[in-house]
């Protein structure tokens, strides 16, 4: 495995010291973004003079002693997050043209603790997709190997900091497209709880799955940042404050039919148990349990975040914002044309789908059914944890995808989130960290899902085996 770099801190005493400066660090991300981006496909926009700016400015403030927390971090956004008079367009040509009036309240506390947002990184159209092939702009390449995906649907946010083209990258997670990408480039990413972060100014894909994570090479420095964006919002009443002090037995458990899935890659499952080995070396006692809901999780997650997709997505109809079609017969046709020029066929398919479960015919069928089973898994997540610290797992079954090999079969594609969507369908924390590589070279990622609110304790852990 790649050595880890150093963490903000270190680069923070640097500047203090006045060893380097934020204009230094900015124009080496610069660089890379220069050499690397027409390639790999990264960011889809370099803020390029406003970030030399900023630099100068925080430099200014470093000197008097009056620099905010995040002074010269350089961060990334994914295309999903709004940023003040900065175009996002959702990776999704309906809002090619859309340029916000307001930023999202994560992108405004780095902002006000000095960070440098040095663009806007590709991602999967509304961040439906586990490649990144589904973005309007082409897909995210792998810094490890060109023909491989990035996973999605942070892909950009992914490679940006596996070829290090900024330090920190905000991605979005609803199903695991911050642990996805993380876990298939070799970095680490976390999944705050549900009501940690504020979803203020996240384009919205399924509200009640929808999270904001960061994603960084050092542990450390997604503490640092989570610390920054996390905490009470009056623009998102879903918010709340449930730090809690959990009394702890240092047990894990894994999760029996996730490491007998037939789907599961050999070296992964070898890997895993090394960990495995490594936890008990560091006084845990680590369990085998049953998990009888394996094969229900992504039916739920799919047919409970495409109804609530069908419902955000109807906001897009050619008239408030985005793309319009040019030459429409009359308002009907206007709403058709410009969603059906507008938007890719995965966003499409899953309207439909969402649609279709959400009709008065069906409506008991599918979409009731799936939140009764939503509470099923919840309450029977919930007994595990009152008996487990944690509970690991691989973050995906198998290493990165060759570019094009799930994209003709949807139902394939949707298998890459089997061991993330848990912690979305019941809303709890989840990191990703990086385990080692396969015989190929390409990484594979361990993750550690905690109980609500318990992101110190993941962190924590996640720093351990990381050796931070
Ligand atoms: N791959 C999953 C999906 O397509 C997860 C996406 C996400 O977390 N945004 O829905």
């Amino acid at each position: 495995m790649d050595k880890l770099p150093l963490p903000y801190s270190h680069l923070r005493s640097q500047l203090e010291s006045g060893q380097t400066s934020c204009l230094q660090v900015v124009n080496s991300y610069l660089e890379q973004i220069n050499a690397l981006n027409s390639t790999y496909n990264v960011f889809l926009e370099v803020y390029e003079e406003e970030s030399i700016l900023r630099a100068k400015m925080i430099d200014e403030k470093l000197k008097v002693g009056k620099a905010g927390k995040l002074a010269g971090m350089v961060v990334g956004i994914k295309d999903l997050l709004c940023y003040e008079g900065h175009a996002s367009s959702a990776g999704s040509k309906i809002l090619d043209s859309f340029k916000s009036t307001f930023s999202a309240t994560v992108v405004q506390r780095l902002l006000d603790e000095d960070a440098i947002i040095i663009g806007r990184q590709n991602c999967d159209e509304f961040g439906m997709g586990s490649t990144n092939e589904n973005s309007a702009f082409g897909p995210v390449l792998n810094y490890k190997n060109k023909n491989k995906v990035a996973g999605g649907s942070s892909g950009g946010s992914a490679v940006a900091v596996q070829a290090d083209m900024c330090r920190v990258s905000l991605g979005t997670d609803t199903g695991g497209s911050v642990r996805m990408p993380a876990s298939f480039c070799g970095i680490s990413g976390l999944k705050p709880t549900y009501g940690k972060v504020s979803r203020w100014g996240l384009i919205a894909y399924a509200s009640s799955f929808d999270t904001i994570g960061p994603m960084a090479k050092n542990v450390e420095d997604i503490e640092l940042v989570l610390q920054v964006i996390a905490g009470e919002d009056g623009m998102d009443s879903t918010l709340f404050d449930a730090s809690k002090s959990y009394n702890r037995n240092n047990k894990i458990a894994y999760i029996k039919e996730v490491v007998e899935h037939p789907s599961l890659q050999k070296e992964i499952r070898d890997a895993f148990f090394q960990q495995i080995e490594t936890l008990k070396q560091l006084g845990y006692e680590i369990e085998a349990v049953d998990f009888p809901y394996l094969e229900q999780l992504l039916p739920t997650y799919y047919v409970l975040t495409t109804a609530e997709a069908s419902s955000n997505l109807s906001r897009f109809d050619g008239v408030k914002y985005g793309h319009r079609t040019s030459n429409p017969k009359d308002l009907i046709d206007l709403y058709k044309k410009s969603r059906m020029e507008g938007f890719g066929e995965e966003v499409k398919r899953r309207i439909m789908l969402g649609t279709f479960v959400l009709s008065a015919d069906y409506y008991d069928a599918y979409y009731t059914k799936a939140q009764k089973v939503r509470r099923l898994i919840k309450d029977f997540t919930d007994k595990l944890f009152e008996q487990y610290d944690f509970i690991v797992s691989p973050t995906t079954a198998t290493t990165a995808y060759s570019i094009g090999e799930k994209t003709k079969d949807p139902i394939q594609m949707f298998l890459g989130d089997l061991f993330t969507v848990q912690a979305n369908v019941i809303g709890l924390p989840a990191l990703s960290i990086p385990m080692g590589e396969d015989l190929e070279g390409m990484p594979m990622g361990f993750q550690i899902m905690g109980k609500a609110f318990d992101e110190d304790a993941i962190l924590g852990l996640g720093k351990k085996l990381n050796n931070e």
